[in-house]
């Protein structure tokens, strides 16, 4: 990524990172980015520059230019890529991460069915968190870690049940 991070287009640089699907964390680093610009607008300070925004292993990384010892900054980031390890990238319901195949992926159970199906059409043999043991937490049909649909779902999450699968 080479492009310069803009501070005046928070947004639109942000969707440059995280690519413009993946709504649910757009918002949230755009949120983040905006408290961060106030703040130093306030105190008279430099924004930080944003080198890198990205997905790794299910979870935002956010990378600064250079280090900085402001606490306010420091705890904004920490805050969004805690609130990002629970929300869906695309639309920011609650989610876990989903491992589907050898690829990770925070996403809600309606996201991580659209993945999975999107990925199957290339990979047949692929599915949902194939090698998790959480079984509490795991939808019987699909495999997805998170919401079951608890009480009438033979549990199963709510994609699964809305759709009969
Ligand atoms: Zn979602
Ligand atoms: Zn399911």
């Amino acid at each position: 990524m080479t492009d310069r991070f803009d501070y005046d287009d928070i947004r639109g640089s942000v969707e440059k990172h995280l690519a413009k699907d993946n709504v649910g964390w757009i918002r949230i680093v755009t949120e983040c980015l905006e408290d961060i610009k106030e703040h130093c607008d306030g105190e008279e300070k430099t924004y930080p520059s944003v080198s890198q925004i990205k997905q790794k292993f299910g979870a935002l990384r956010i990378y600064l230019g250079g280090v900085t010892d402001d606490p306010f900054i420091q705890s904004s980031l920490e805050d969004a890529v805690q609130k990002a390890g629970r929300s869906c990238e695309r639309c920011g319901n609650v989610s876990r991460i989903q491992c589907i195949g050898a690829w990770y992926a925070n996403l809600c159970c309606w996201h991580a069915h659209e993945a999975a199906v999107e990925r199957s059409e290339k990979f047949p043999k692929i599915g949902l968190n194939l090698r998790s043991k959480s079984a509490t937490l795991q939808c019987r049909s699909c495999g997805y870690l998170g919401q079951i649909a608890w009480g009438v779902s033979g549990h199963r999450c709510p994609a699964c049940v809305s759709k009969g699968w």
